[in-house]
């Protein structure tokens, strides 16, 4: 990510951790631009993901590619819901550590409007 950018995201979801630490779902790469499976199977090439979700009682986001991309894939049936999800788990890698390296800088507290992509 060359250029800065303003990402929104929930007020309760946890600060992005460091480079290589375990992922803990702040959203930040997800708002600030799609990913491969996002760009491959949602034709998604830049802005936030359609496909992040935030889960309110985890207080994290995750991927919905992940966790029912049949509502994102259109001809994704819903039984297929399952195997398509383990599928786009392995292709994002899931569950091995954060590999987004962009300097975050909070601006919630500077007085300026909410910050929109
Ligand atoms: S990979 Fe990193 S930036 Fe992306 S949701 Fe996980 S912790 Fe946050
Ligand atoms: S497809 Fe999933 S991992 Fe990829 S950018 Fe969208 S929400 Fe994030």
């Amino acid at each position: 990510m060359d250029e800065p950018r303003l990402i929104a995201l929930d007020s309760n979801a946890p600060a992005k951790p460091e480079y290589g630490a375990t992922c803990n779902g702040c959203g930040v790469c997800c708002a600030a631009e799609p990913c491969p499976v996002a760009r491959v199977f949602l034709w998604q090439l830049r802005g936030r993901c359609r496909a992040l979700s935030w889960q309110e009682e985890a207080r994290r986001y995750v991927c919905g590619m992940v966790l029912y991309p049949d509502r994102y894939v259109t001809l994704l049936p819903r039984c297929w819901r399952m195997r398509a999800g383990v599928f786009f788990a392995s292709r994002i890698a899931a569950g091995a550590g954060c590999d987004f390296s962009a300097e975050i800088e909070d601006v919630s507290a500077c007085g300026e409007p909410p910050p929109h992509i």
